[in-house]
């Protein structure tokens, strides 16, 4: 059976929040004189003296019926990456608990316990990117805090196995089991949100920087029980989601039509872009994928990446990625950007051009880092 109280680290269940002056008086009438705030107004044209509402109440209240939960069910941070520090500080003692990641992963789960001083056991997945359900299972021990499934799974794009996912949160009764939703609005499935109630277990990532196109903002979403959300926010600093961002962010809620406008454009060039990739005689293979950029494997990745960034086109070089070997990772743009890439990837000569051109003559002569990659 789960218990949470289990689960967390013991001084984090009797900690006393920071109680700020909002959490005090909730009211929104009245003479404001708690919170040592400028009363005349601010440097900006616009109004930002007083403090944000340190529980974004509009924004969940605006954001459950979309997501389908409750509002409690909702934490929102400072980007995924503080609910993902936030679950390793509420769970993981440093020097003695560790997490789970299936390799290879979005790169913060690891970055984020290591800070920690956690432990990461690494259970890779298999060469077609899926969970290795009974390696999982084998790697799990009493130090097991944290199981992190990545899904869609960045860098790889594709969804992992619902059932393995399934058998996981079935098994892990020790641990929590967090599923990295950030690019569920490109995939054909639905959220692991609607299994919140099924799994005291489960926890739900997604954010507001793929689909919702506000990464500036930096928003992150997690969906868990109501008992963990509540100590979520009691370890959060007290005002992690500025006014602008909530303003934003409830904006950004009522248009969700342009959100999925966008979604479907995004589905169409990606389509397009994998065909085109496809047909490249220097492409090895094209990941098939249910998020917003692709996987793709070159004949020669690192003379490929060089040769794109002298032509000003920045892709990601995951070639040195576990399960990777001879990929790049290329996230879907515009229909213009993403002829550009093909545009210049068609040009590319054999050799990368800074090799076979005489010392002395043209531009990429200057660049010697260029000639040694040769
Ligand atoms: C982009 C991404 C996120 C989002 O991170 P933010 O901090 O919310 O911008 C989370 N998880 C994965 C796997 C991602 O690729």
């Amino acid at each position: 059976m789960f218990s949470l109280n289990n689960l967390l680290r013991p001084h984090i269940l009797t900690l006393m929040p920071y109680s700020s002056a909002r959490d005090e008086y909730t009211g929104k009438e009245g003479v404001f004189l708690d919170a040592n705030e400028n009363p005349l107004g601010s440097t900006t044209s616009g109004n930002y003296n007083r403090y944000p509402d340190p529980h974004q109440w509009a924004i969940k209240q605006r954001l459950a019926p979309i997501k389908g939960v409750r509002p409690e069910h909702i934490f929102l941070g400072n980007g995924s990456d503080e609910p993902i520090d936030l679950l390793v500080r509420a769970t993981c003692t440093p020097g003695t608990d560790s997490i789970l990641i299936m390799p290879p992963t979005y790169g913060m789960y690891e970055v984020s316990a290591s800070i920690n001083d956690v432990k990461v056991t690494k259970v890779p997945l298999t060469a077609d990117f899926l969970v290795d359900t009974d390696a999982v299972l084998a790697a799990i021990t009493d130090t097991t805090k944290l199981i992190w499934l990545c899904s869609p799974n960045n860098p790889s794009g594709n969804l992992l196995q619902p059932e393995a996912i399934r058998t996981i949160l079935n098994a892990a009764q020790q641990s929590l089991v967090i599923v990295d939703e950030a690019y569920i609005d490109f995939a054909d499935v639905p959220s692991w949100t609607s299994e919140l109630d099924n799994y005291p277990n489960l926890v739900v990532l997604q954010t507001f920087s793929k689909a919702w196109g506000l990464a500036a903002l930096r928003l992150g979403m997690c969906f868990a029980s109501e008992e963990l959300i509540r100590i979520m926010n009691k370890i959060k600093p007290p005002y992690n989601i500025s006014a602008p961002t909530q303003a934003l962010a409830l904006e950004a809620l009522g248009n969700e039509s342009g959100k999925n406008d966008m979604v479907a454009q995004i589905l169409t060039e990606r389509q397009s872009l994998a065909d085109e990739l496809r047909a490249l005689p220097t492409v090895q293979v094209v990941h098939p994928s249910d998020a917003n950029f692709l996987l793709v494997q070159f004949a020669d990745a690192k003379g490929t990446f060089e040769y794109l960034i002298e032509q000003q086109v920045i892709v990601r070089d995951r070639s040195n990625v576990k399960l990777c070997d001879g990929c790049l990772r290329i996230s879907v743009g515009t229909s213009t950007e993403n002829e550009r890439l093909m545009a210049v990837l068609r040009q590319m000569p054999d050799v990368p051009p800074s090799t076979n051109l005489p010392l002395g003559t043209g531009d990429d002569a200057t660049k010697p880092e260029l000639v040694s990659n040769a």
